[in-house]
């Protein structure tokens, strides 16, 4: 046997690895099984190129084996293996001081709380973050005797030849007393089922009961057979990591459930991604069905690392508005032990960010050049994601010209060409803007969505919580375009044209109108104007201008022109003197009678607009009654 000390300048490592990587304990089983795959994937390596003369590759696995009562996890793989000297280089050397150097780079910082991301490379050294003593049992595919290590987290260690016969490594933890969380079983399967769920080389953790098919001419009531297999937690040939020729939708669509086993709705469609150059990057997105809320829906899309899961959040990878997608990401170029403000400035990591918004757009073209009918179905499903990409992304604005769809109230869609070409005769105003009308609300809009639908116009349905940031952006990307909503002024402004309206009234009739209504109503809350419009146009209207709108609008989502707080409750009344109503309010003798009518009419102009709650319509139902009594 012989007995050594490690050679590193701290005193004792293992409290500092504890200690910097307080939060992120439990990856060290992802470190050491990445170990024990790497041993063997390089072990299929030699035999493959004939390095290993009379060495049998066969189907080997990794098994994870716990013994609570001996407060003991192991993990054994049927790798390579080590020789005496490659212990003393690899694991007393190397390992060290890697262990060494993560520490020195660390030492001033908070570790995770600089945002650094939870995966170090810190390789097997990380195993005494939960073990007071680490032993490995090693036993090389050289024709060399196996090796027993074991040091129990000072720099000494012993080192001695050992009996195991088998090719392949054992490593023995020693679970301390403050980590007893990695001795239950439900914890192992967790980390093994996040972590390593699609690593390349099966792993075996326990055994299940399977049940075989009953033999011929067995009787109902006899049970079924069932023998003990292997319980293997991952799938070492996830669909990513095959080419998409290899594929069907069934078979992304059954991945898909194999990475969210709890969502039941199937995906609308799926991005393949395959580079290998100027980086390397597979991994699969998928679509889903995405409601207005933005929020929830991140988070969603898991970063591998060669099949090692590393993380789901991949803010800074993805660009914001595709962190509303689903799938996987893999890619070896990533690096991932910087902080988030290094990864978005890293110019490979820009790269891949570019090229996924690119795969991302392309593969949407050719959904709606393929399949229009298909892809206006799901339009309402998948536009937030689309309309934040094109609201914050230059590139994807100008590539989703050819798919975005702006859909009418009466479910037409059209691209942004089409609808101008559809509109441009009847909707350009008297300065030759083409106006383009739209609703947020086809049921509180209904009324001046139908009076503009008479004018032949169409109105578009724009919901999404971010339409209105959106709208500026494309106003200010396009020539001579404008939106309007369809409730920011009556009909006959919404596009201005030359033909002006006779009014009905004289001057003198206006004046008169236009002080008893000042007198009646409130200030505060309506600027009165007199229009002459058309005779069947109603009486009383209520706009609100859609400059105040959108900034109230882009307000509540965030941005805007404007810091200061909630704007105040203003709208336009447009009073219609071309409207019998309005003669006879004028020609009401009587006071009171005038201003009854006056209060109903703007009741009901309210009731349009949907802004008549409360008190005031409970005092409008009574004046009703009384005035059908
Ligand atoms: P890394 O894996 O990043 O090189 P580690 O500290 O995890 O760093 O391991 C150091 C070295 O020890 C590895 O490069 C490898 O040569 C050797 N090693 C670790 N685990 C095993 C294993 N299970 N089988 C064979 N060799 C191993």
């Amino acid at each position: 046997m012989s007995k050594g000390t490690i050679n590193v300048s701290v005193d004792n490592i293992f409290p500092l690895i504890k200690k910097f990587l307080y939060s992120d304990h439990e990856i060290f089983l992802r470190e050491l099984i990445s170990n024990a795959t790497d041993a063997t994937l390089k072990m299929k390596h030699l035999a493959n190129i004939g390095e290993a003369e009379g060495v049998e590759y066969g189907n080997p696995m990794i098994e994870v084996k716990l013994d609570k009562k001996k407060k003991e996890l192991r993990i054994i793989d049927q790798g390579i293996g080590m020789t005496k000297d490659e212990v003393e280089k690899y694991i007393n050397e190397i390992a060290f001081s890697g262990a060494e150097e993560f520490i020195e780079k660390y030492k001033d910082k908070n570790g995770k709380d600089a945002g650094i991301i939870g995966h170090f490379g810190l390789g097997f050294y990380s195993a005494f973050m939960v073990a007071e003593k680490v032993e490995i049992i090693t036993k090389s595919y050289k024709d060399e005797p196996a090796v027993h290590w074991i040091c129990d987290g000072s720099p000494e260690f012993t080192l001695e030849e050992a009996k195991k016969k088998e090719r392949g490594t054992e490593i023995i933890l020693h679970i301390a007393d403050d980590s007893t969380e990695f001795l239950e079983e439900s914890r192992i399967r967790e980390l093994l089922v996040k972590y390593n769920k699609f690593m390349p080389i099966p792993i075996k953790f326990g055994t299940r009961t399977e049940t075989l098919p009953k033999p011929e001419g067995a009787k109902d009531e006899d049970k079924a057979p069932t023998q003990e297999v292997d319980n293997i937690i991952n799938n070492p040939n996830p669909a990513w990591t095959k080419q998409p020729t290899e594929l069907e939708d069934k078979d992304y669509n059954s991945f898909y459930r194999e990475l969210y086993p709890m969502q039941f709705e199937e995906p609308l469609f799926h991005i393949h991604l395959n580079v290998d150059y100027p980086f390397n990057l597979t991994g699969i997105l998928y679509f889903p069905k995405m409601t207005n809320d933005m929020s929830i829906q991140k988070d969603k899309i898991q970063l591998y690392q060669n099949q090692v899961f590393v993380t789901d959040n991949v803010e800074g990878i993805v660009p914001e508005f595709l962190t509303m997608l689903r799938g996987v990401i893999d890619s070896p170029d990533i690096p991932l032990n910087v902080s988030r403000s290094y990864l978005q400035a890293d110019g490979a990591v820009k790269k891949i960010s570019s090229y996924i918004t690119r795969k991302v757009a392309d593969k949407l073209k050719s959904l709606f050049n393929n399949d229009r009918e298909g892809f206006e179905k799901k339009w309402n499903d998948i536009k937030i994601v689309i309309e934040y990409g094109m609201l914050t992304e230059d590139k994807f604005f100008e590539k989703a010209q050819d798919f975005a769809l702006y859909p009418t109230v009466d479910n037409t869609f059209y691209t942004f060409s089409e609808l101008k070409e559809k509109i441009k005769d009847i909707q350009t105003d008297k300065d030759g803007n083409i106006v383009i009308l739209y609703a947020s609300n086809k049921e509180e809009q209904h009324s001046y969505i139908e009076a503009a639908k008479e004018k032949g116009y169409e109105v578009l349905l724009l919901d999404s919580p971010i339409v209105t940031h959106l709208l500026q952006k494309v106003e200010g990307s396009e020539e001579k375009i404008s939106f309007v909503r369809v409730d920011s002024d009556h009909v006959e402004n919404l596009i201005k044209k030359d033909d002006a309206q006779i009014s009905k009234l004289s001057d003198e009739e206006k004046e008169s109108l236009k002080t008893f209504l000042d007198g009646v109503i409130p200030k505060e809350k309506f600027s009165v104007q007199l229009e002459a419009l058309d005779s069947n146009a109603n009486p009383f209207i209520i706009t609100e201008p859609e400059f105040m709108r959108r900034m109230k609008d882009m307000q509540k989502t965030g941005g805007g022109m404007f810091g200061m707080g909630g704007f105040p409750e203003m709208y336009n009344l447009i009073v219609n003197t071309n409207h019998e109503l309005v003669s006879e309010i004028l020609n009401t003798k009587t006071e009171k009678k005038k201003e009854r009518l006056v209060n109903q009419a703007l009741d009901l102009a309210r009731l349009s607009k949907n802004l008549l709650k409360g008190e005031e319509l409970t005092a409008f139902i009574k004046r009703s009654y009384e005035m059908i009594k």
